[in-house]
């Protein structure tokens, strides 16, 4: 009797327990659930939990039918529900694509010191009709090595310089529907492609956002658990399971998209012409076309805790500032009151410091910076964002309701990591 499709991914699973390379993924599953159905033609995954079409099953070998189900498994490990929402608001489609291209890649390493007679991994092909031979997920080794947003770049790029009609559209590449695309994006698409339904947040439910933030803990701790649990084991994985897992955008990613997001006419990033200085490094960032950056402010908390912290982000600051090229920057340094302010523009970006005055001890209230910018603001200064770095140990956040400015809270990684702010948003520099 031959096994149902049920009977087939249940063994597979229940297998990766059993294979020390796998043990990882094993772990993982535990906390999804698998479900056999035809809801989707092929697989997918919400973020959390696992279908299978059977059909789609049936016509796979044992080592494809593993290839699929551990695809899905990794977009779970790497929390593709949460991430890249800025690329997935650029397209949704061309994310879906360079997710699918980073995992099956990173996929294939699974076989590294395998007997090349058994492998454990094989990426599906069509087994007849005239693309018989043809791989059913999206392979590409042009990509080796490269993150998501990297591929991310190089598809956005592909398809701009394919339709020039849509190059300069905002909505370029923003559409669910395949012609849409150019012509080399469509044949890269492929109907083995599986789906991703990622859970989403319904904005008008409040329990909506529960759920989610429920899920997402889950996703967290299962990730965690799976990482400890598969300990030495990991290694034979032949990449990093802190590779797989570890997608989290760097602090200073966040900054900069924070100040061009909310710099005066902000206009739509492009990744048509690369940016250099981030090429070969993790991050592939899109260059940003509008020449308008206003003024902002950093103000930077000089309590002692701050010193290595602030040396750190001065250095990322820098570079950024030299690329971002606002209009002014005002550094305030503070602690119970502002004591020093320092003005940057275009022509002394490239000597940005934020350590070159020292600590005058005291209390930290960040009452004081609010009330500086609040004062700048009737003698005419027009701050469109400001940076707060501070560890979070502060007497008062401050008075910024009604000053309405885009304010983002840099937290050092020794401060106090339950800090929450009343306004603007939270990193962690770490
Ligand atoms: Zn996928």
């Amino acid at each position: 009797m031959t096994a149902t499709a049920e009977q087939r991914v249940e063994s597979l699973a229940l297998a990766t327990h059993g294979i020390s390379k796998l043990q990882f993924y094993g772990q993982l599953a535990r906390y999804g659930r698998l479900t056999i159905s035809d809801a989707y033609p092929t697989a997918a995954t919400d973020g959390l939990n696992v279908w299978c079409n059977p059909d789609f099953i049936d016509g796979l070998t044992d080592t494809e039918c593993m290839f699929v189900y551990l695809h899905e498994l990794t977009h779970i490990a790497q929390r593709h529900m949460e991430l890249y929402d800025d690329l997935k608001e650029r397209s949704a489609m061309l994310t879906n694509m360079a997710m699918d291209y980073e995992i099956n890649l990173k996929l294939m390493c699974l076989n590294a010191g395998c007997d090349p007679a058994f492998p454990l991994v094989e990426i599906p092909v069509y087994k007849d009709g005239p693309k018989q031979g043809e791989y059913m997920a999206l392979y590409d080794t042009q990509f080796e090595n490269m993150s998501v947003r990297q591929i991310f770049g190089v598809l956005w790029e592909e398809n701009e310089e394919g339709s020039p009609e849509a190059g300069d559209s905002p909505e370029a590449g923003d559409s669910d529907d395949p012609s849409q695309y150019s012509q080399s994006i469509q044949d890269r698409m492929c109907e083995g492609q599986d789906s991703h339904d990622w859970m989403e947040v319904d904005e008008n439910d409040p329990e909506s956002q529960k759920k989610m933030d429920e899920v997402s803990k889950i996703i967290k701790t299962a990730i965690q658990h799976s990482t400890q649990f598969a300990g030495d084991s990991a290694a034979e994985l032949g990449f990093k399971v802190e590779d797989l897992v570890e997608v989290k955008t760097p602090w200073y990613e966040i900054l900069r998209d924070f100040m061009i997001h909310n710099k005066k006419d902000a206009q739509y990033s492009t990744f048509r012409r690369f940016n250099r200085r981030w090429v070969g490094s993790d991050m592939y960032l899109p260059t940003y076309e509008s020449t308008q950056v206003g003024e902002m402010f950093v103000a930077v908390d000089r309590s002692y805790s701050m010193d290595a912290t602030s040396a750190e982000a001065a250095n990322h600051l820098r570079v950024i500032l030299q690329d971002v090229r606002p209009d002014k920057v005002t550094v305030l340094y503070w602690g119970s009151s502002v004591y020093h302010v320092d003005n940057y523009d275009a022509s002394n970006y490239h000597e940005f410091t934020l350590d070159s005055i020292p600590s005058t001890g005291g209390g930290t209230d960040a009452a004081c910076v609010a009330e500086y910018i609040k004062d700048k603001g009737v003698h005419g200064s027009t701050f469109e964002c400001g940076i707060i770095l501070t560890d979070g140990c502060v007497y008062s956040q401050g008075e910024w309701g009604p000053l309405n400015i885009p304010l983002l809270w840099g937290i050092t990684k020794d401060g106090d990591t339950d800090f929450n702010p009343e306004i603007g948003q939270v990193i962690t520099l770490d």
